[in-house]
C-alpha cells in the first residue's frame, strides 16, 4: 500500500504566486478510488497501532521528527514558491511538524490515561467506575493552504498518539511541500497509520468526511467550507473538531499608552503573513481619545514594510498566495474608497517584487469606513486594515462582538485590571492583553473559536480531547443495591425461589 495513493489519476498545477507563470508543481486530483484505498489502510492498521500503546506509538512519533527535521529547510523552499510567503515564515511552518509531534509523543501517559474514580467516596461509595481515554479509529485531517503543515500537524500529532490512524487531505491550493513531508513520515510509522490524498476538497475532501468507516474529522478552513463538512460527517455521526475563520478584533482602550512598541506589535499583528493568518488582527478600534496619534504612528511603522517575492531576505511580506485573494483586496480597497473612507497605501516593494505579475497588495489603512462595510463585517485574509474610532468601552464591546466570527481578539492598556474588565466581555475563544501574532497561543493555552469561528480546542491535552472518546467502565460490587427505581422490579423472583 503505497502512502501517497494513486491509480489513474488527473493532476492540477500549483504556480508561483509571485511569478504566476512559474509552474511550481504537479499534484494528483484523488478520486473516489484513491480514497476507499486509504480509508481502507487506515481501518486496517488501526487496532495494532491502537493496541500498540501510546509509549511505543511516541517513539514511533519521534523517529518521525526526525525525518521531519532534515526535510525543514527543502519544505519551506517549496512552501514560499506554493503560497509567497517568506522563508521564514515558511521555515516556522515546515518546523511544527517536527516539533508538534515530539510536544504529542510527550503526552503520551495523557493519552493512554485512565481515571479512577472510585476514589471519590462521596460519589462512588460501592461502586468502582473507570474512565478510559480510547482511540477513536481512522480519522481525516484537513488542512488550509496558509499554514498547511503546521495546523495539519497540529491535528495529526495529537491523534497518533491518540492511537487513531490519519489520513491527510492537503489544500490544493498548496499541496506539495504537506503531501510530501506526509510520505516520508508514512514511510517511517507502521504502514497504513499514516496516508496522504492530495485533491479537491469538493471530490477527495466530501469523500474522505462522508466515509463511513472515517471517525473523526478535523478541519481548518474557512466558514462556508466548514459548514459543508459538518453536513457532510453528520450523516455517519463523527466526531468533528473544527478550526475555522477568524475576524479577531484588537481593542485600544482610553487606559492604553501609545507608543512605538506597542504600534509595532499591532502593525505586525495585522500585516504578518500578509494578512493570511486566521488570528490576524483584522480590525482595529481604538479610543478616540487616542485615534488621531494612534493613526499616524501606525502609517509611519507600516511604511517601513518591504514588500516582495519571499526567497528575498530584505522582504517583510511575500505576495498573496491566489489571484482571487488579490483581487479581493483590490475590490475591498476601492469599496471602501468609493464609500467615502480615507485609504492610506504604506510599504514598499523590494527590487525582487515583479509587480505587475504577481499577487501584491501593499500594506493599506483604512479609516473613517462605515460599521457594516464587508471589510468590517468579513475576514479579509490580506494587509488592508480597517482602524476604527469608539468613545466608551461599552461601544468598543458591542463592535468586537458584532459578528458572526469568535476566534481571538485583543485589549491594549498599561491598566491591566482595565483590561481585564473589557477582556471578560468579548466573545472569542482567545483574548491577549498586550499582543496580538502567532507565538502569544502556546501548548499551556487552549486555542479554538466560539460562535462561527469553530468546534472545540486545540493544543496540548486540550486537543486529546477531541481525538478520543471517554469509556466509563462501571462495577456495582452489589447487583441488587439501591439503584434509583429497583424496588418497582422486587416482585420479580425466580420460580424455584417462590416454590
Ligand atoms: P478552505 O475552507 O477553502 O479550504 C480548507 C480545506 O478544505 C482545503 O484543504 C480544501 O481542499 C478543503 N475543502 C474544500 N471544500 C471541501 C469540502 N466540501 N469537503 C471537505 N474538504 C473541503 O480554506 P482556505 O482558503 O484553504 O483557508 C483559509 C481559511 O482558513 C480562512 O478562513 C482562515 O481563517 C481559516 N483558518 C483557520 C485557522 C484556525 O486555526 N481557526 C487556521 C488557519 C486558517
Amino acid at each position: 500500500m503505497p502512502s501517497v495513493c494513486g491509480g489513474d489519476l488527473h493532476f492540477g498545477e500549483v504556480t508561483n504566486p509571485a511569478r504566476p507563470r512559474e509552474v511550481v508543481g504537479r499534484f494528483a486530483r484523488s478520486g473516489r478510488a484513491e480514497v476507499e484505498l486509504a480509508v481502507a489502510a487506515g481501518k486496517q492498521a488501526f487496532p495494532a497501532w491502537r493496541d500498540l500503546g501510546a509509549g511505543k506509538r511516541a517513539k514511533c512519533m519521534r523517529a518521525a521528527a526526525e525525518v521531519a527535521d532534515g526535510l525543514v529547510d527543502d519544505l519551506a523552499s517549496l512552501l514560499t514558491a506554493e503560497v509567497g510567503k517568506t522563508l521564514g515564515e515558511s521555515r516556522g511552518d515546515a518546523g511544527g511538524a517536527a516539533r508538534l509531534l515530539r510536544e504529542f509523543a510527550d503526552l503520551a501517559s495523557a493519552a493512554d490515561r485512565e481515571t479512577d474514580l472510585s476514589s471519590d467516596p462521596a460519589s462512588y461509595a460501592a461502586t468502582d467506575v473507570l474512565v478510559r481515554r480510547v482511540a477513536l479509529g481512522p480519522v481525516v485531517v484537513i488542512s488550509p493552504w496558509n499554514t498547511p503543515i503546521h495546523l495539519a500537524f497540529n491535528a495529526i500529532a495529537p491523534n497518533l498518539i491518540a492511537g487513531n490512524t490519519v489520513v491527510v487531505k492537503p489544500p490544493e491550493v498548496a499541496p506539495l511541500a504537506l503531501t510530501a513531508l506526509v510520505a516520508a513520515l508514512a514511510a517511517v510509522l507502521p504502514e497504513g497509520v499514516l496516508t496522504v490524498v492530495p485533491g479537491e476538497g469538493a471530490v477527495a475532501g466530501a469523500a474522505l468526511t462522508s466515509h463511513p468507516d472515517i471517525r473523526g474529522v478535523f478541519f481548518t478552513g474557512g466558514i462556508s467550507t466548514g459548514r459543508e463538512v459538518l453536513k457532510s460527517a453528520s450523516e455517519t455521526i463523527k466526531k468533528v473538531a473544527m478550526e475555522l475563520g477568524g475576524n479577531d478584533a484588537a481593542v485600544v482602550l482610553d487606559s492604553a499608552v501609545i507608543n512605538e512598541d506597542m504600534v509595532r506589535e499591532l502593525v505586525v499583528g495585522s500585516m504578518g503573513c500578509a494578512g493570511q493568518i486566521c488570528f490576524n488582527v483584522k480590525r482595529i478600534y481604538v479610543h478616540r481619545k487616542h485615534f488621531d496619534a494612534f493613526v499616524e504612528l501606525f502609517v509611519d511603522l507600516a511604511g517601513h514594510i518591504v514588500v516582495g517575492e519571499g526567497t528575498d531576505a530584505s522582504v517583510d511580506i511575500g505576495p498573496l498566495a491566489t489571484e482571487e485573494g488579490r483581487n479581493r483586496a483590490v475590490r475591498l480597497i476601492e469599496q471602501a474608497r468609493a464609500a467615502g473612507a480615507d485609504v492610506r497605501v504604506a510599504g514598499t516593494y523590494a527590487d525582487s517584487a515583479r509587480v505587475d505579475e504577481g499577487h501584491y497588495v501593499l500594506p493599506t489603512i483604512i479609516t473613517g469606513i462605515a460599521p457594516d462595510d464587508e471589510l468590517i463585517l468579513t475576514e479579509q485574509f490580506c494587509p488592508v486594515i480597517p482602524i476604527i474610532a469608539f468613545d466608551s468601552d461599552d461601544d468598543a464591546i458591542a463592535a468586537a462582538n458584532g459578528t458572526e466570527f469568535g476566534l481571538a481578539s485583543s485589549v491594549w492598556s498599561t491598566d491591566v485590571e482595565h483590561a481585564m474588565r473589557v477582556a471578560r466581555q468579548i466573545e472569542s475563544g482567545s483574548t491577549f492583553i498586550n499582543v496580538h501574532r502567532l507565538g502569544a497561543s502556546v501548548s499551556s493555552t487552549p486555542f479554538g473559536g466560539v460562535k462561527h469561528s469553530g468546534l472545540g480546542r486545540t493544543h496540548g491535552e486540550y486537543s486529546l480531547l477531541s481525538c478520543t472518546e471517554e469509556h466509563a467502565i462501571v462495577r456495582f460490587a452489589d447487583p441488587a443495591r439501591d439503584l434509583p427505581g429497583i424496588a418497582r422490579w422486587n416482585h420479580l423472583r425466580s420460580s424455584s425461589s417462590t416454590s
